[in-house]
């Protein structure tokens, strides 16, 4: 999308990693259309540049410009961060570096420097392991909230005004969390007092709307073979899942579950198939939409591919499977994440082995020969036996396939906020190593299944940024400069008592002055609910009002 900037809001958007990642995330896309689409606003693209070189600087780097029209980042009225994953926080200040703009917020008050400004699920859930860097962070959902922003943003400058000035004025949207105005105090890990300054709103409401049909139906704007999808038109087709497992991020967020209209999504599932011949139906319970079928034999119709971001393997029948089969799908993708019954309903995952066995029999019925299947170690309550039932459980499911092959990916759980589990100690490295080491002796090597296990050092940094409070910008910083098991080094006091710390039910967590419409009292209900293996129903939207975000 090419504009010209005159007269114009002059917005870089910035995905903190390679263009392939941020072009394959339709959030980044969508911000970037919403932004294009105001007559008073242009909005280019900026991307860590491939193969950049980590640690101090070499001077030979080249500096970093925006995609368009190759201007300078510092050239913008706002440098705008969208981030959707933790471990990208730690090649933040690698793009400041390349943009030539000051790292630190309060070193910018002084100067013509751009306004700069994150968003993005991970901001979303906890914005304090950036409080250092971001002027502004936007939380919520985009839809709505920019519009509102870049209003603010124009009033604000419409006379001159300090960075201090403008910092109030973004202070007045209900959505925008701005870290430099607000003091913390701490008691070693523990948060004791967390204080506005200069008359700041004392809580940040979440941009979220009930009806998503008012606002356009997020698809892909640009497209392009270098994405993991490799040029696939994505279409967000729902929002939210109403299931309620205790560890996911996305479910919680998003609460409560949204469809959008069959007749938007089937118009643009044609558009799309015509268009790139393929196309992918994004959300956290994509299988949920209630017309799904009809929507895939749409996409079959106008001659595309389908694929699914996410398939429940309770909404599967003979029908769905041989839909997909016919829509092109290749690999069936199911998530049991536990071996055991005990570990399922820690998690709140509402299904049986019954279940899983049947999805499996099923996707083989309908002629797939390539399953993979996903698992959490790490989980509360968690003991050998729990850890051996997920190979037990793959062995029984390869035994049932005549042929082809099976893919299993084992995670260690990394608390997020905003979850039940966001009190919860991470597992302790090590033991991650002897479980995942534990599935991998009890597979054994001729059972015909491919394991990919995420590695624990990874899964150990994630679980420090996500549940970090403010003082993780120094770690970010060192990680920067000398490398991530370096920072750890250098900060590994502050990291053990963070991530290995149980949470007492009162503690203030470094997200709390953030409202997503769940309750606090809710999510500790059901993490109490979860170590006493007890079981919560999904949502029943209309007519339930438990955990307070309908
Ligand atoms: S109030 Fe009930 S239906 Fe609404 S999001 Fe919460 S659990 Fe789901």
């Amino acid at each position: 999308m090419r504009k010209d900037r005159g007269g114009k809001i002059t917005v870089c958007l910035v995905y903190p990693n390679q263009y392939r990642l941020g072009m394959t995330n339709l959030g980044f896309q969508t911000v970037y259309a919403i932004l294009n689409s105001f007559d008073d606003c242009v909005c280019e693209r900026a991307f860590l540049p491939d193969g950049v070189v980590f640690g101090a600087s070499s001077g030979k780097d080249a500096p970093l410009y925006s995609l368009e029209s190759q201007a300078p980042l510092s050239s913008f009225d706002v440098v705008a961060f969208s981030i959707s994953f933790e471990d990208d926080y730690l090649n933040i200040p690698k793009i400041f570096s390349l943009a030539g703009i000051t790292l630190k917020a309060d070193e910018r008050a002084r100067g013509n420097w751009p306004l700069v400004v994150a968003g993005g699920a991970a901001v979303s859930l906890n914005p304090e392991p950036l409080a250092d860097f971001i002027d502004v962070c936007v939380i919520g959902e985009a839809e709505g909230a920019l519009r509102e922003f870049i209003d603010v943003y124009i009033r604000a400058i419409a006379r001159p005004c300090s960075k201090e000035a403008l910092l109030n004025e973004m202070d007045s949207l209900k959505f925008a969390y701005v870290p430099s105005l607000y003091d913390f105090e701490y008691d070693g890990p523990v948060i004791t007092g967390v204080t506005p300054k200069y008359g700041a709103k004392k809580s940040v409401l979440a941009s979220k709307h009930l009806n998503l049909d008012a606002y356009a139906l997020p698809s892909s704007k640009v497209y392009t073979p270098h994405t993991a999808f490799k040029g696939a038109s994505l279409i967000e087709i729902e929002r939210g899942c109403g299931r309620g497992c205790r560890f996911c991020a996305a479910g919680f967020l998003y609460l409560p579950p949204r469809y959008r209209n069959v007749d938007a999504v089937k118009a643009a599932v044609k558009e799309g198939a015509a268009i790139s011949g393929k196309v992918g139906l994004v959300g956290a319970a994509v299988s949920e939409h209630p017309a799904i079928k009809e929507v895939i034999e749409a996409g079959i119709a106008a001659g595309g591919s389908v694929t699914l971001s996410s398939l429940r393997l309770d909404m599967l029948d003979s029908g769905l499977m041989g839909l997909l089969k016919k829509a092109g799908y290749k690999t069936v993708t199911l998530a049991p994440e536990a071996g055991s019954q005990k570990m399922r309903d820690v998690i709140n995952k509402g299904i049986d082995e019954a279940g899983v066995l049947g999805a499996a029999r099923l996707a083989a019925e309908a002629g797939f020969t390539k399953l993979k299947l996903y698992f959490l170690v790490g989980l509360p309550l968690e003991e050998d036996a729990d850890v051996d039932a997920i190979a037990d459980l793959c062995l029984r499911i390869r035994a049932g396939m005549k042929k082809g092959s099976l893919t299993i990916s084992v995670s260690p759980l990394v608390p997020k906020p905003v979850t039940p589990f966001q009190w919860h100690p991470f597992c302790d490295k090590e033991k991650i190593e002897k479980r995942l080491a534990r599935v991998k002796k009890r597979l054994g090597i001729d059972a015909g299944i491919t394991l990919g296990a995420v590695s624990a050092t990874g899964a150990f940094v994630q679980a420090y940024l996500s549940r970090a409070d403010r003082r993780a910008g120094r770690f970010i910083i060192d990680a920067a400069e000398n490398g991530v098991r370096s920072a750890i080094r250098m900060n590994e006091d502050l990291i053990i008592a963070s991530i290995y710390r149980q949470r007492s039910k009162d503690e203030l967590l470094p997200w709390d002055i953030i409202h997503h419409g769940v309750t606090k009292a809710y999510l500790w209900k059901e993490y109490q609910k979860g170590l006493n293996g007890r079981q919560t129903p999904p949502c029943d939207v209309g007519n339930c009002f438990r955990c307070g975000v309908c």
